[in-house]
């Protein structure tokens, strides 16, 4: 057993916090939401004051936070008080260059640093099935693994500080435009009055086969069951989808990259989102591609 903080506690941090109770060791846990703070006692999570509190006795401490900014504020309150030596995961999804500072904050404070965001959503936090994605040294990697073995299925190692967050936002920018694309495919599928069974038999055996026809069909009825199936009730909202391509766009630009279907797709989430009355499966976006017409 080891004593753990875990910063953030949100619809990702409470079920990943959950699971370290649940294999047997101290979690001291804070969060900003009193709220959630309630839920997590719960939980038997030992709730602190601040997040300082939550780091200072702890030989790992997980942050699980909304943003690149949150996370460096986070780091300013807790780098002087975190034990020597200690290792700081970051699993939230925040930009490349926030992730780098925050491997070097942690380094000027003789801290170990894996910057480790997470694909598989509640249902994969709350499974203990997440894939997590890590960037920094192959040592802190190695240490960090017996409690991602807790929390996920797979952990992938794909370079040095910031490379965990920077293949993150490229898979979540390629998702983003093949969702579009099988958005489309179906749509016009309906419009030339094909049987949307038909058109998923072909797809998801062809040439077109992908994720988001193979696992994440967007049409209810067909395919696994999705959130098509359920009006379109997150599993993953278009607002984080939002938030995934534009960090893809902010590196792309740093980096000089032109990501013509990448920005494009971000346009048309924007465009779908602001006529959305509720923050949908980002997989909804095919009701609105369906009612566009060819101008
Ligand atoms: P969330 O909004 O439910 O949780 C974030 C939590 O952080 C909230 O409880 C909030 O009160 C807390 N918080 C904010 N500022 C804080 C501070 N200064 N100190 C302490 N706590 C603070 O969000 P979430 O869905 O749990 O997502 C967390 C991260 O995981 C995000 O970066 C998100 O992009 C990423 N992510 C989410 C999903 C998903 O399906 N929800 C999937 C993959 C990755």
């Amino acid at each position: 057993m080891s004593t753990i903080g875990f910063i953030g506690l949100g619809n990702m941090g409470l079920p990943m916090a959950t699971n370290l109770v649940k294999a047997g060791h101290e979690v001291l846990g804070f969060d900003m939401s009193p709220e959630v703070l309630e839920a997590a006692k719960e939980a038997s999570i030992i709730t602190c004051a601040t997040a300082a509190d939550a780091a200072s006795e702890a030989e790992t401490t997980i942050t699980m936070l909304p943003n690149g900014e949150i996370l460096l504020s986070v780091m300013a309150e807790i780098t002087s008080v975190t034990p020597k030596g200690a290792l700081l995961i970051d699993c939230s999804t925040v930009d490349v260059e926030s992730a780098k500072t925050f491997h070097a904050q942690a380094a000027t404070a003789g801290l170990g640093s894996i910057d480790c965001p997470v694909s598989g959503g509640i249902g994969g936090a709350t499974a203990g099935t997440l894939t997590f994605m890590i960037g920094g040294s192959e040592a802190d990697c190695k240490r960090a693994e017996p409690i991602l073995d807790i929390l996920g299925g797979r952990q992938v190692r794909c370079g040095e500080s910031g490379a965990g967050q920077a293949a993150k936002i490229c898979n979540n920018m390629l998702l983003a435009t093949t969702m579009v694309g099988v958005g489309e495919a179906f749509s016009l599928g309906k419009k030339l009055d094909l049987d949307p069974q038909a058109l998923y038999d072909v797809m998801s055996t062809s040439s077109g086969s992908c994720w988001s026809i193979n696992t994440y069909c967007p049409v209810a009825g067909v395919g696994p069951t999705t959130p098509a199936d359920n009006d379109f009730k997150p599993g993953f909202a278009s607002s984080l989808m939002i938030k995934d391509a534009s960090l893809a766009q902010v590196a792309a630009d740093s980096a000089g990259q032109a990501t013509p279907m990448g920005s494009r797709a971000l346009e048309l989430y924007k465009e779908f989102a602001a006529q959305s009355e509720e923050d949908v499966d980002f997989s909804g976006i095919i009701t609105w591609l369906e009612d566009l017409n060819r101008g």
